[in-house]
This record gives C-alpha cells, sequence and structure tokens, in this order.
C-alpha cells in the first residue's frame, strides 16, 4: 500500500499550507495532545473546563491570534482556522473557549473600541489574564438577537444596564463580559467587568452537550458604569453580527476538527474489531460509511481552507461564512454519527471520543446561527428575498 493516500489527510490538503501554517498546525495538535486528550474523558463527564489552561493558550498566542497589536499574534486567517480545526479535534469547549475569547470579545473591542480600551483590555486578554465572554442571546432571543431587551439609559455620564443573557460561553469565569443592550441611539456594546454591582452569572446546568465548557445565565440589575464604558466605533446590529461572523469562521474549521477525529476512531476500530471471522472494516456496508465520511472530511476541510484564503485575500462575505458553517458543521455531525454506528455498544461510551464530539456538535449546530438560519442567508443572498422575517 505504498502508495495509498493517507486517511487522514486523503487529498494532501497539507501539500497547500505554508510552513509557518504548517509549524502553527503541529504546535496546537501537540499541545492537544500532551494537554486536552488525557483529560478531556473526566472533565466533560464531571462538566467543566479546566480554566488554567487559558493562559498556556495564551502563551501559544492563539487568544486574538489573527489580529493585529496589543500582543496579540497577527496570523493569517488559515493559520487561526488550522488552530481551530486542531483544538476542536481534542473537544468543541476548547474551540468554543478560543473563539469566544478572541473572536467574540477580543474582536469587536480591536475593531470598534477606543485606544484606552484597546490598551488597558486585549494585551490581558492576548494573555489568559483577563477572560473574556459575550452576552447577546437572551431567554426571548436567539436566532432573532435584535429583538433583546436588555436596556442601557443613560444617568448624567454614566451608563445603566438592565436585563438578562442567556447562554453565555464563560460566563460565570469571566472577567469581562461584552454585552449588548437596547438604548435610544439603539443596540450599544458595553464592557463591563464582571465585578461591576448587580451583575451576577450562574451556570446553566445538566447540559448533555458542550459539557466541557462554562455555559451561564447573566443578570444585570441596574449596573452602573462609565461613560467610556461603551464601544464608540459601532451602533446597530453590526457590532455582535460582525463579531459573530468571525467567530463562525473558526466553527468551520473547527467542526472538521471534531469530524476527523471520529473518522479517526471509527477507522481504527473498523480494522480491528472483528466479527464473522474478520474485521469489520472488511464489510462493504463498512466501507461505504468510511468512504462518505472520508469524502466529505475532505470537501469540508477543502471548503475551510477555500474561506481561509478568501478572509486572507479581503474577499470572505458573511455568506461565504454561513455557506461554510451550514456544510461544514451539518457534515461533522453526520459524519460523528455514522462512526457511532461502527463503534456498536462501544460507540456510546467516554472510551471513545465519537459521542462525545457527536453531542457537542448539537450545539455547534445551534449556536453562531442555526443550521435554518444560515439555509435562509444562503436563500436571501440567491433570491434577494428575505425569509426569516
Ligand atoms: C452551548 C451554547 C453556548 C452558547 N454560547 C453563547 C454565547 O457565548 N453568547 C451568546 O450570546 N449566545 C450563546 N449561545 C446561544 C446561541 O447563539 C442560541 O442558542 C442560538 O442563537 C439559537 O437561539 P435559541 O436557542 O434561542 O433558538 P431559537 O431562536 O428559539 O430557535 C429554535 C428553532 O427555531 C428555528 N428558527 C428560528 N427562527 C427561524 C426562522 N425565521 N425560520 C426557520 N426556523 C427558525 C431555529 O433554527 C431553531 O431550530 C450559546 C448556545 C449554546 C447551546
Amino acid at each position: 500500500m505504498a502508495d495509498s493516500p493517507e486517511p487522514l489527510d486523503f487529498l494532501d490538503l497539507d501539500h497547500l499550507l505554508t510552513d509557518e501554517e504548517r509549524a502553527i498546525r503541529d504546535t496546537v495538535r501537540g499541545w492537544v495532545g500532551e494537554r486536552v486528550l488525557p483529560g478531556i474523558e473526566t472533565w466533560f463527564e464531571v462538566g467543566e473546563f479546566p480554566l488554567e489552561v487559558a493562559k498556556e493558550l495564551g502563551g501559544m498566542g492563539l487568544l486574538g491570534m489573527h489580529l493585529t497589536g496589543y500582543g496579540c499574534a497577527g496570523s493569517n486567517a488559515v493559520s487561526y482556522g488550522l488552530a481551530c480545526l486542531e483544538l476542536e479535534a481534542g473537544d468543541s469547549g476548547f474551540r468554543s473557549f478560543v473563539s469566544v475569547q478572541g473572536s467574540l470579545c477580543m474582536f469587536p473591542i480591536w475593531k470598534f473600541g477606543s485606544e484606552e480600551q484597546k490598551q488597558r483590555w486585549l494585551p490581558p486578554m492576548a494573555r489568559g489574564e483577563v477572560i473574556g465572554c459575550f452576552g447577546l442571546t437572551e431567554p426571548d432571543a436567539g436566532s432573532d438577537p435584535g429583538a433583546m431587551r436588555t436596556s442601557a439609559r443613560r444617568d448624567g455620564d454614566d451608563w445603566v444596564l438592565s436585563g438578562t443573557k442567556m447562554w453565555i460561553t464563560n460566563g460565570s469565569a469571566a472577567d469581562l463580559a461584552i454585552v449588548w443592550a437596547r438604548s435610544d441611539e439603539g443596540i450599544r456594546g458595553f464592557l463591563v467587568p464582571t465585578e461591576t454591582p448587580g451583575f451576577s452569572a450562574s451556570d446553566v446546568h445538566h447540559k448533555l452537550s458542550l459539557r466541557a465548557s462554562v455555559t451561564s445565565e447573566l443578570v444585570l440589575d441596574e449596573v452602573r458604569l462609565p461613560g467610556d464604558a461603551v464601544l464608540p466605533g459601532v451602533t446597530g446590529m453590526k457590532g455582535p453580527l460582525s463579531s459573530l461572523s468571525e467567530a463562525r469562521f473558526g466553527i468551520v474549521w473547527g467542526s472538521m476538527g471534531a469530524a476527523r477525529a471520529c473518522f479517526g476512531s471509527a477507522l481504527e476500530y473498523a480494522k480491528t474489531r472483528v466479527q464473522w471471522g474478520k474485521p469489520i472494516g472488511g464489510f462493504q456496508l463498512t466501507q461505504r460509511k468510511l468512504a462518505d465520511m472520508v469524502l466529505e472530511l475532505n470537501k469540508g476541510t477543502l471548503l475551510a481552507l477555500h474561506l481561509g484564503r478568501m478572509k486572507d485575500e479581503g474577499r470572505l462575505l458573511p455568506q461565504h461564512v454561513s455557506m461554510g458553517k451550514l456544510n461544514n458543521v451539518r457534515e461533522a455531525l453526520e459524519i460523528a454519527r455514522e462512526a457511532r454506528t461502527i463503534l456498536g455498544a462501544s460507540g456510546i461510551t467516554l472510551e471513545y471520543p465519537v459521542i462525545r464530539h457527536m453531542n457537542n456538535l448539537e450545539s455547534v449546530l445551534t449556536y453562531e446561527g442555526t443550521t435554518e438560519i444560515h439555509t435562509l442567508i444562503l436563500g436571501e443572498a440567491l433570491t434577494g428575498l428575505r425569509a426569516y422575517e
């Protein structure tokens, strides 16, 4: 089999990367092998994220890595994508942590913040010393975040925020919350240090998905902030939506990491599990499953790489990112489900990574725009007709 393609990189996509991109990918892959894989079963089972890794992630330059200046690594988009892929091959909780910190929290400060806000917050966030969360979703405003009720009113020079945010990753772990609220001027973004009186966070329990990730409810009870707590550079939904588009780009890649882990696990199992006197990988139906999995894994990774190159050339539109998120998360979930069947009963335990990834991907399918909403964004792009409102 000397000339057979490498199963986990069937199309030799590695060849399309630069030396620097490969080096970043290898560093993150090595770190995941050392620091995520040995502990992830336990973290998932007990339902916790090991916050002590934040500074290690910062030390590797992975927090806000595609941003420039202020202690950020300034990597290209493809490198950021590769890091997301490798982190999510470990667990979606780790990629989520990096996405929230870098894309949902640091990006809006970097893009819309004042010079003073950038100087104050970005360097410690890049080092993983200050942890951020992004509060957009509310109990009654999910896919339609513009329906938010959280309010920001002026009181002299101050702002006073009131409302509830729901499903917020890193909520109770955060030092700084980026909170989007409705004001007389429209939707504005606020930098809320979580020790501010009136701010509280409580965790969502009993999750069966993204268990190695903190998910919280935020309550803002007349939280008083100085006038300069607002992000000066943006008003309206463009602020949160452009931040979400940055994070979604990471999901396009990350989902393929989860898919690769499931495919790799199922392939190994198929080669060694013997039934009817031969490895189950020798049965045609198993080979069909594996062939379908490797097809979608390679197509999805190629799509991610293409979108990454477009982003680096400044040609990537939000609709392109919607296409990537819609396709890759859907296919990753399908790969995980097929992998689960190959593992038979063993596929339902945490001994193998498959059902953990499968359950995680159910959250990834929903957050940062559901499959339905991204389908309708593509529909609008094609027809010019908006069907989701
Ligand atoms: C683990 C996890 C972490 C999260 N982290 C964050 C975070 O850090 N910050 C944050 O702000 N939010 C976060 N979220 C929230 C997430 O973004 C929302 O769950 C998501 O936007 C969907 O909102 P919803 O759950 O209220 O569903 P809903 O909007 O109520 O949707 C329910 C169903 O209706 C469908 N639907 C809605 N509108 C339409 C339509 N027009 N046409 C067709 N179908 C439609 C949806 O696609 C979905 O299938 C997180 C969620 C999870 C699960």
